[in-house]
C-alpha cells in the first residue's frame, strides 16, 4: 500500500517548504548585502570621497590626516577634528606646513 498524505499534510509540508526556502533566500540576500558592503569598502578604502584618487596618510601628533593625491582635499577620521581643534597654534602651523607646497 502506498502511503498518501492527506491534503492537510500536503498543505503543511508545502508551507514548511516555503518557509524553508524563504529563510534560505533571506540568508542569501543577507550574504549578498554583506559581500556588497565588503566590496564597496575594498573599492573605496583610502580613496578620496570627492575625486576617487588615492589618499596619502600622514601621521602628525597621533592624528592621521588623509590628504588626497588628486584634489588635495584633507580628510580626518572620527574624533580627529576635535584633536586638531585642541592643537596649539604652533602645532596647527606645523600641521599646515606638512601640507604646504
Ligand atoms: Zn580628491
Amino acid at each position: 500500500m502506498v502511503w498518501k498524505p492527506s491534503e492537510k499534510e500536503e498543505e503543511y509540508f508545502a508551507r514548511m517548504e516555503f518557509e524553508k526556502k524563504k529563510k534560505e533566500e533571506e540568508e542569501k540576500q543577507k550574504k549578498l548585502a554583506e559581500a556588497k558592503k565588503k566590496k564597496l569598502k575594498e573599492l573605496h578604502h583610502m580613496k578620496c570621497p570627492k575625486c576617487g584618487m588615492e589618499l596619502i596618510e600622514i601621521d602628525y601628533k597621533a592624528i592621521k590626516v588623509d590628504k588626497c593625491s588628486g584634489c588635495e582635499g584633507v580628510w580626518l577620521d572620527a574624533g580627529e577634528l576635535e584633536m586638531v581643534s585642541k592643537l596649539e597654534k604652533s602645532g596647527l602651523d606645523k600641521l599646515f606646513s606638512v601640507f604646504a607646497k
